[in-house]
């Protein structure tokens, strides 16, 4: 069946997810195997060998490509294996453009193994599109967003940005892990890949890692998968299954991610220990017209993620002490998953980035970032508010 014009919800559950034809099973199969049986040589019944294809990997990556209104989906053992199997469609010599607040991971791979390959970067504020245009030379093949970035939340505008790249025949990604396709649809915006750590919303439940790219062009899917069997980072059939299992909630769970990271935020803004809260759902988020057009709108109210970065008053050893406190709220890196994390970008996430960038970025050693969950809120709020008592005590 086709769920191109079923709700999101609808798809999540049903796209790539029919019963399956043998039994009738309900759910997906786990179908946990390396290789399949042969009638004849060379003839087969739509799968050869794992790494190529996997019914339940097949699943969903077409499950993922129906909720970013994509043509093809691609699934990779992790947010990092897709990105190098984009960055691997590249040739020696090619020149990137890319945010230059984005996960620190993303930065070294670009820059500790890309580079060495032989292809070059430019890293801007892209926040202010006309920053594209001195920063493309013809060399420029791809353009890589990541909007809201990690961990300052800043909006890049997709729309203008896949313009001003098209016109110089640039491809666009853009790193939607962050919102999720329930928030943002990068390929409606004019973007020609979405990216994913479905480690963190997508899965949702912090059970397992694994990376996804979505192209709404057939021939840039074929590109794609060329690289997806040849370099080979493809997730197993257990873990393409847990990620599937979690994707089928995702819309309730951002809808309630949401609902809580905003009233926290707009807690914390009236905290007297707390400097500064970035959160796009925020009346005073900077860039909120963009988040309004970009985000989705629920109730006339701007959907803005599930991740508040907060600056603490205070210098780094108040940071220390706030987070060794928190209980309701764990720390530890990642984020999306139902259970709150929180964590110190500086020390943790963001270490690989040297320090002088990572302050140009604004990441201080007073910056926390927080991954709320579906807990209940109060008990959220209680448990912020014991740590900042204690750290400032
Ligand atoms: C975690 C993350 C990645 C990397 O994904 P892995 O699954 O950890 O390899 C990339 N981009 C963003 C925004 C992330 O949060």
């Amino acid at each position: 069946m086709n769920w191109n014009d079923a709700h999101f919800e609808t798809k999540a559950i049903h796209a790539g997810q029919d019963p399956e034809a043998k039994t009738g099973a309900v759910v997906v199969p786990i179908f946990q195997t390396s290789t399949f049986a042969q009638p004849a040589p060379g003839e087969h019944l739509g799968h050869e060998y794992s790494r190529t294809s996997n019914p339940t990997r097949d699943a969903l990556q077409e499950c993922l490509a129906a909720l970013e209104g994509g043509v093809q989906g691609l699934c990779f053992s992790s947010g990092l294996a897709a990105t190098h199997a984009i960055l691997a469609l590249l040739d020696a010599g090619d020149h990137v453009v890319a945010m230059d607040d984005m996960y620190g991971g993303t930065f070294r791979q670009f820059d500790k193994v890309w580079r060495r390959h032989g292809l070059t970067f430019s890293y801007g504020d892209l926040r202010d599109p006309a920053v594209f245009d001195a920063l493309v030379t013809p060399q420029t093949k791809l353009l890589w967003l990541e909007t809201p970035t990690n961990p300052m939340l800043k909006l890049v505008d997709i729309a203008a940005l896949a313009v001003k790249a098209h016109a110089h025949g640039v491809l666009v990604a853009v790193d939607n892990t962050f919102a999720t396709p329930y928030l943002q649809q990068p390929l409606a915006l004019g973007a020609d890949i979405a990216v994913h750590s479905t480690t963190k919303y997508i899965g949702g439940h912090s059970d397992t890692v694994g990376g996804a790219a979505i192209v709404r062009d057939r021939a840039l899917g074929a590109r794609l998968a060329f690289v997806q069997n040849a370099n080979g980072g493809t997730p197993g059939p257990f873990d393409s299954w847990l990620t599937l299992r979690g994707v089928k909630t995702l819309a309730v769970r951002m809808e309630r991610h949401c609902q809580n990271a905003l009233t926290i935020a707009q807690w914390l803004e009236q905290h007297p220990r707390v400097k500064q809260v970035i959160y796009p759902g925020l009346p005073s988020f900077a860039q909120r017209d963009l988040a309004a057009r970009q985000l989705r709108q629920l109730g006339g109210q701007t959907l803005g993620g599930g991740m508040i970065t907060v600056i603490l008053d205070g210098e780094l050893a108040h940071a220390r002490k706030f987070l060794s406190t928190v209980r309701a709220f764990t720390l530890a890196e990642s984020l999306g998953g139902v259970e709150s994390l929180i964590e110190h970008p500086a020390i943790m996430t963001h270490a690989s980035i040297p320090p002088e960038q990572r302050r140009a970025i604004g990441i201080s050693d007073s910056l926390c970032r927080l991954s709320v969950g579906i807990e209940h809120v109060a008990d959220l709020q209680a448990d912020l508010d014991h740590a900042l008592q204690i750290a400032f005590a």
